[in-house]
């Protein structure tokens, strides 16, 4: 890492994103963690495959354009950001850590720079998906020894 970057590290902008049509986009501040597969059903029907998704903390995380951005509440406790006119699925939040928001990896502008790392609730991906063996995967949720949110050093940043 060269000393501009480094300097960078916290300031400046580190990845942009947008919705399909631009009625959502977005700049990250912060570090974005690696890429999470995640299989269940509902992030199935959602995505229309499953979710890929990096995260990064709330504070990092700064809309530029919103006017086309609604929140689809689907417990209490989850949400999925979405761009109301072009159906993108942008982003994921729980109440379990309000201070991160995950980022639906596919509406980062490329090159992300980021890896697949890790895939949950495989037990309930579609008979049509190839699973990966080369990244960990687990049935259901991970295991509360595996740090997914703040684990960018631990388990899912090699
Ligand atoms: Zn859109
Ligand atoms: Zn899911």
């Amino acid at each position: 890492m060269d000393d501009a970057r480094l300097m960078a590290r916290g300031n400046d902008t580190q990845a942009t994103g947008r919705c399909e049509c631009g009625g959502v986009q977005y700049r990250v501040t912060g570090e974005l963690r690696q890429v999470v597969h995640c299989h269940c059903t509902p992030c199935r029907r959602i995505t229309g495959h499953h979710m890929a998704a990096t995260a990064t903390h709330r504070d990092d995380l700064h809309l530029d354009v919103e006017s086309n951005l609604m929140w689809y509440s689907r417990t209490s406790e989850v949400r999925y950001g979405f761009c109301n006119r072009c159906g993108s699925t942008l982003f994921w939040m729980s109440t379990d850590n309000v201070s991160t928001v995950a980022i639906a990896a596919g509406t980062l502008d490329q090159p992300t720079g980021l890896r697949s790392v890790l895939a949950i609730y495989t037990g309930e991906a579609s008979d049509f998906h190839v699973l990966d063996d080369s990244i960990n995967s687990y049935r259901g949720d991970v295991p509360g020894d595996v740090s997914v949110w703040s684990g960018l050093e631990k388990g899912l940043g090699n």
